[in-house]
């Protein structure tokens, strides 16, 4: 076998960036992205770390992944470098029933007063979908910007939708309420097919239940 081996590359990478990110998750942190699927996801991610760790290697992810730094390059080529922040973090402490939490997200790109969020998909069909409308709006309160734009790069299909109204302290406490209470578990029905978790969680919905 060569050693020159680019999928072994391709691991390390995103079984490193996956490991680093759950290392550094405090307590008392909460992403973006917990506060739009099943609330309990959030607390199967740090006990079962190896089962989150091994999906970020998941094939469909990682050409995920590989769209957002491919559209990030081109937007940074046709606009200038100095005109595209990409992958920008932000953080919010929010207090909820007299605890306090931070609220923490990534953002694909910032261009101007523009928040660009970017989806990729096998299929066009039923864009945009909710969770995504709700993960931008939630990008617009943690950032303070007032415009994004969800773009979905899908097989048959290149379309942007325009979002400006963030949600309201009121409704990132209620999210933050919902993961405490762990329901509702799941958030959405088709959420069990694609969940990691599903090999080990009581809730999981099949097609009879
Ligand atoms: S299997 Fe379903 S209920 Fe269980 S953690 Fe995953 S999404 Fe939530």
């Amino acid at each position: 076998m060569s050693n020159f081996d680019i999928v072994k590359l391709i691991y390390g990478w995103r079984i490193e960036e996956a490991r680093k990110r759950l290392e550094k998750k405090l307590e008392n942190e909460i992403y973006i992205t917990d506060l739009i699927y099943c609330p309990l996801k959030y607390y199967y991610q740090r006990m079962y770390k190896e089962i989150a760790i091994a999906n970020a290697f998941d094939p469909i992810t990682i050409s995920g992944e590989l769209i957002h730094l491919g559209i990030g390059k081109l937007l940074e080529d046709l606009l200038g470098k100095d005109n595209v922040r990409l992958e920008v973090e932000y953080e919010k402490e929010v207090v909820v029933d007299g605890a306090t939490y931070i609220v923490k997200g990534r953002v694909d790109a910032v261009i101007g007063d523009w928040l660009i969020e970017i989806k990729s998909s096998r299929s066009d069909l039923s864009i945009p979908h909710q969770h995504h409308i709700l993960q931008t709006r939630l990008y617009l309160w943690l950032t303070g910007l007032r415009k994004a734009i969800l773009l979905y790069i899908t097989q048959n299909r290149l379309s942007q939708y325009f979002i400006e109204d963030p949600v309201s302290d009121g409704e990132v406490a209620d999210l933050i309420r919902s993961i405490l209470s762990l329901k509702p578990a799941p958030r959405y029905s088709w959420e069990c097919s694609y969940c990691p978790y599903a090999i080990l969680c009581s809730n999981k919905k099949t097609a009879q239940s």
